[in-house]
């Protein structure tokens, strides 16, 4: 079992002051979430210094990411080192993670950015039910979408600022292994602690 918080923002997000190198001491500081996940707005500049920072730390990983801002809402790819090709629509994000590999995910659905209801038109691997820029009822109301999209709820810190980084995290049944933590979420073998939820909800 892994702890991970699968929502990041580095300096490349351009409204975020999180260094990678902020990221990879957290991680290394932390006492038990080991995994993190770059998801920068529409881009992917922050992840090989990342990577590489973070790669002489064995207990420790980094899955690479992306937050991808369609016209209809935001949408965290998980598990791709690419850009999808433009345009972004959502069909094309979905299509485009599936065939690398990825996992998509609908962002924060009912916040500023956020798809809200349409969301449930789409084939979504899952919904980041708890987002840690979100409020309580925000957050609750995407729990409900998960539920009724019958799909996994992942959580994340949505982290813009080092303190954040972490706070918000998912358990996941799986290894320190991409491949592993990306097919757990996709069989929603996840779920959120009860203390996060208590905290937020
Ligand atoms: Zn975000």
């Amino acid at each position: 079992m892994i702890l991970a918080d699968f929502h990041i923002h580095t300096i490349y997000s351009n409204d975020s002051t999180i260094t990678p190198k902020n990221i990879v001491e957290c991680l290394v500081n932390h006492n038990f979430v080991k995994v993190a996940a770059l998801t920068d707005h529409d881009t992917i500049r922050g992840l090989k210094e990342t990577i590489k920072l973070a790669a002489p730390y064995p207990d420790i990983l980094i899955i690479p990411g992306v937050e991808i801002s369609t016209a209809q809402g935001d949408i965290i790819v998980l598990g791709t080192t690419e850009i999808p090709k433009k345009p972004w629509t959502v069909d094309s994000i979905i299509d485009f993670a599936r065939s690398v590999g990825a996992v998509s995910i609908v962002a924060h659905p009912y916040r500023e950015y956020g798809m809200g209801d349409l969301a449930r038109k789409y084939k979504f691997d899952a919904v980041e039910v708890l987002n840690g820029e979100s409020l309580p009822t925000t957050n609750k109301m995407a729990k409900k979408l998960a539920k009724d999209m019958k799909i996994p709820g992942i959580a994340g810190s949505d982290a813009h600022t080092t303190s954040e980084i972490c706070s918000i995290y998912t358990e996941v049944k799986a290894s320190l292994d991409i491949e592993e933590i990306l097919k757990s979420i996709k069989k929603g073998l996840i779920s959120i602690p009860p203390k996060l939820n208590s905290n937020r909800n």
